[in-house]
């Protein structure tokens, strides 16, 4: 374990180096470094045909993907693959450090002359962290994959799966890289007849609260939906406050009820999603006046363990109907209380607005405009800036422009999906696959306690949004639908490949190193498990899983 300690801790620093932010030129450098890197193995200058370079399509960084096969010894339809992203976050957190953010070697130097933590300041005395962007998420476990295939496309190792490396740009952005690897992973399986039965990531496990002494592995991910709230109030003059209906106060209204409230967590086997978090909230006033506003918009980070999107959007709408009703209370005893000041008795009554899914929305258009309803669509989609905007905008235009061609122009709320869509993904009983692989990584993580003394606990998500999710899809029915009929942005604006996911339908796991500060100026990566039991877990799950010994 050593040797492989210290050649990991070598190679994640000369990743480190190479910097390669997402959305940057750097992501296609460090791609070009890896694939290079294995190029040279024997086996790929032998088998230079399972060394594959894949352009994503019509990207504008010309950004690839790496996908590296080491083919079992003996043909066998088992694939098990080993995935790691290449990008990293940003480095302007470094501040007047940032030159030094991917120089590992001084950058703990310079980090001593900043304002630091105390734990900070502990750790780089205690000379058993390596600092630098990336080292943590997740370059030490790029380095371990790399060095995993190294040692297993060796003669003397008896594979009996396929490996399958996949090294991806745009985990931190889109996933652009993922969902192009997985389309080509699916077209290798149908091709060769293969089946994915695992697949691994490496990347970056961290504490779960400060002085957290238990180490993790994950078998299974967290996922995510953005549900999202389109307010249509009536527009009122100031001066008749209570004559119309605010779509602020409406809008704050569905903030209150959805924003971190834990009754909307998901909790599996005592494991609880975070809490609904709001991303954004604006109305959709242009311009200073003193009409009030007519619309607003708002949407929410919703993680998932089990819920799917025809639940959650079950549940929002619940929800949205709960603020609706409670807002219009609220307005009709304010405006109880503001007559009874000038001695009149109220006399507005008000209707609560409705709350419709966005596939009801194009049911009354459709309904409403009949073959005009196409026409309205290709008008808004056709507009010059369209293709330009931020996806989760030109939802909403959606939503806004369809909406504002029905003859019901009352205040209601529409509720839908805007991009992106991470799918969680758990191991049940009933998975064969998802047993197998529980196994392997049970096995190893009990040999790594055993020889290594650290306190390791199998979770069963990875509770942080990945790449992960697109190993496989939810089956239960109307899942997807309820996605894509609820998704203004579908087709255009975003898309999944959703045929390439089912069939690529594979149980995961995450085996990462440990650190701290993942996304912050002073992450960094503990010597300590990151390079000894992390491997060990790693190569012995794999070895498992492949029926051979790649370890010595
Ligand atoms: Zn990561």
């Amino acid at each position: 374990m050593e040797g492989f300690g210290a050649r990991m801790e070598e190679l994640a620093t000369e990743l480190v180096r190479i910097k390669s932010v997402v959305g940057t030129a750097g992501e296609a450098e460090i791609t070009a470094w890896i694939h290079d890197w294995l190029a040279r193995m024997p086996y790929f200058v032998e088998h230079p045909e399972e060394l594959i370079l894949h352009r994503l399509p019509g990207d504008k960084q010309g950004r690839s993907c790496i996908i590296a096969t080491i083919r079992a010894r003996k043909p066998s339809k088992d694939a098990v693959l080993l995935l790691g992203h290449t990008d990293t976050v940003g480095t302007s957190d470094y501040a007047a450090a940032e030159r030094w953010s991917t120089d590992p070697k001084c950058l703990p130097g310079v980090l001593s002359s900043m304002k630091l933590g105390t734990g900070t300041i502990e750790d780089i005395k205690s000379g058993g962290y390596i600092f630098g962007r990336g080292i943590f998420d997740m370059k030490a476990g790029v380095a371990a994959l790399m060095l995993i295939a190294q040692m297993a496309s060796r003669d003397v190792c008896d594979l009996g799966a396929n490996l399958v490396f996949a090294f991806v740009p745009d985990e931190e952005g889109g996933s652009a890289g993922m969902l192009a690897a997985v389309q080509r992973l699916s077209a290798i399986a149908k091709d060769k007849g293969w089946v994915f039965i695992a697949g691994l990531d490496t990347d970056y496990m961290t504490e779960s609260f400060p002085g957290d002494t238990s180490r993790y592995v994950y078998l299974g991910t967290v996922g995510k939906l953005l549900p999202s709230v389109y307010v249509h109030g009536e527009a009122t003059h100031v001066g008749e406050a209570f004559c119309g209906m605010d779509a602020n106060f409406l809008a704050a209204a569905v903030m209150s009820s959805i924003d971190l409230d834990p009754d909307l967590c998901d909790i599996v086997d005592g494991e609880s999603t975070q809490p609904p978090i709001s991303l954004r909230m604006k109305d959709l006033k242009d311009e200073y006046s003193v009409q009030t506003a007519e619309g607003a918009f708002l949407y929410f980070n919703f993680s998932t363990h089990s819920s799917t999107p025809d639940q959650v959007m079950a549940r929002m709408q619940d929800k949205v109907e709960e603020a609706m009703e409670e807002a219009v209370k609220e307005l009709a005893a304010r405006e109880r209380r503001h007559a009874s000041l000038s001695g009149r008795d109220a006399a507005k009554s008000y209707a609560v607005p409705r709350v419709i899914t966005y596939s009801e929305l194009l049911d009354e258009a459709e309904a409403a405009l009949g073959d005009r309803l196409a026409l309205i669509v290709e008008e808004i989609k056709s507009a010059p800036d369209f293709s330009t905007l931020d996806p989760r905008d030109s939802s909403l235009r959606l939503v806004h422009g369809i909406h504002r061609h029905l003859p019901d122009q009352s205040p209601k709320a529409v509720v839908f999906f805007s991009p992106p869509y991470y799918p969680h993904i758990s191991i049940d009983g009933n998975d064969e696959k998802g047993t197998k692989l529980a196994q392997a990584v049970a096995c190893a993580v009990n040999e790594a306690k055993e020889k290594l003394g650290y306190e390791i606990v199998i979770k069963r998500f990875y509770p942080y949004i990945s790449d992960l999710s697109y190993c496989k899809l939810p089956t239960d029915s109307g899942a997807i639908e309820a996605l894509v009929s609820n998704m203004p942005a579908w087709p255009e604006a975003y898309e999944l490949p959703l045929d390439a996911i089912s069939c690529l339908s594979m149980p995961v796991a995450n085996i990462g190193p440990f650190g701290k500060d993942a996304h912050k100026p002073t992450e960094r990566l503990s010597r300590a498990y990151s390079l000894d039991a992390m491997p060990l877990i790693l190569a012995r799950t794999v070895e498992s899983l492949a029926g051979c010994r790649i370890l010595d």
